[in-house]
């Protein structure tokens, strides 16, 4: 409907970001549309509440700027899993495999525990290399995953497959 189209004319393609060869998703002018933004604030509040979630955890830096209002709106709290090396205190992380090399997201040991119903958040699902890490991260806390939610999911990368290994029967949406 027209939500749908709101939403993807807020996404466009950029060749060649951030190297040759790859074409990026940008969702700047979704953010930059009050409508868009908007709407996808209250499908993501949707699916907080859908799932149960008492916390949402919002993946570096895009992850951020989405998940916070759909937290704000479901009225439970937000966690940034973050790059290593940026949150301060005690904290705990998770690497995952890159094309060339690794990338580690960090957490903060008493952000979240036992007890905490957390579904992540983020723009846009590749690899699934970095929702995945974060899978695990959460975990570790002792607080359960109740849901993984993408704006966008590129499917011809397989991201999905390798997830859904992780989460067992987790479920992961594609706005
Ligand atoms: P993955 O770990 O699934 O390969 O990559 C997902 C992460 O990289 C997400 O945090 C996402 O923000 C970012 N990312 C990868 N490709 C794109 C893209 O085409 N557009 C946007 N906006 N983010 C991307």
């Amino acid at each position: 409907g027209g939500d749908r189209e709101l939403l993807l004319n807020g996404i466009r393609d950029v060749p060649d970001h951030p190297k040759a060869g790859v074409v990026f998703k940008d969702i700047t002018p979704l953010l930059a549309d009050p409508r868009a933004f908007s709407v996808l604030t209250d499908a993501l509040a949707a699916a907080v509440t859908r799932v149960g979630a008492t916390a949402v955890a919002g993946l570096e830096a895009r992850g951020f700027i989405i998940g916070a209002p759909a937290a704000v709106r479901a009225g439970v709290g937000f966690v940034p899993v973050r790059k290593a090396g940026k949150l301060p205190g005690e904290t705990v992380g998770e690497s995952y495999s890159l094309e060339y090399g690794t990338a580690e997201v960090e957490l903060q040991a008493d952000a979240i525990g036992p007890g905490d119903r957390v579904l992540i958040i983020d723009d846009v699902l590749a690899t699934g290399g970095t929702a995945g890490a974060s899978v695990r991260l959460i975990r570790r806390t002792g607080a359960e995953v109740v849901g993984v939610t993408v704006l966008l999911e590129l499917g011809f990368l397989g991201g999905r497959e390798l997830l859904l290994e992780a989460l067992d029967d987790v479920p992961l949406e594609a706005l």
